[in-house]
């Protein structure tokens, strides 16, 4: 009877220890699931490259925590959105950029109504002949009047001016 009473607590502790053992077993291996699902997760939105899509979440489950503290050292440090944002942004910039006028020589920024550049002296844009508005140096007739602009008049301003237009056959 004594005997009896004496070994039941201590199967119970063992029990209990085995319990707390299996927990934490548990805790640990759902935590290391959790940190490489994350890693993948994470790692995706970064990088399209499979091989670093692959090699980060192994990385973070045979190394555990210093595993992830690599990968967040190593990781690129932008996300793909992040990136395609900058682009576009780039992109915009650029355009408006194309749009504004700039004398073509020195690249000094020009108003609509500009004839010769302030800085240079390049001459940016004509007057009509016929009606004497404005007119950019590569434009072939006059949008305001119709009147057609003389082709060889036009060559040599191109030429003078280095204009990338192709010259008018
Ligand atoms: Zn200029
Ligand atoms: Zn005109």
């Amino acid at each position: 009877m004594d005997l009896d009473l004496s070994f039941l607590p201590l199967e119970m502790i063992g029990q209990v220890l085995q319990g707390l053992t299996f927990l934490g077993a548990a805790y640990f291996v759902l935590l290391s699931l959790s940190l490489v699902v994350w890693t993948w997760n994470d790692t995706s939105a970064r990088s399209r490259d499979i091989f670093a899509r692959l090699l980060a979440p192994l990385m973070v489950l045979v190394f555990n925590l210093p595993g992830l503290l690599l990968y967040f050292i190593l990781r690129p440090h932008e996300t793909l959105a992040e990136a395609y944002e900058r682009e576009l942004e780039a992109e915009a910039l650029l355009q408006d950029m194309e749009e504004r006028d700039v004398c073509p020589k020195c690249g000094y920024p020009t108003q609509p109504d500009f004839m010769v550049c302030p800085l240079c002296q390049t001459e940016v844009r004509r007057a009509c002949l016929s009606c004497g508005r404005l007119l950019q140096l590569n434009w072939k007739v006059c949008p305001y009047c119709g009147q057609l602009l003389v082709p060889e008049e036009l060559e040599e301003l191109q030429m003078v001016v280095g204009v990338r237009d192709k010259p008018v056959v």
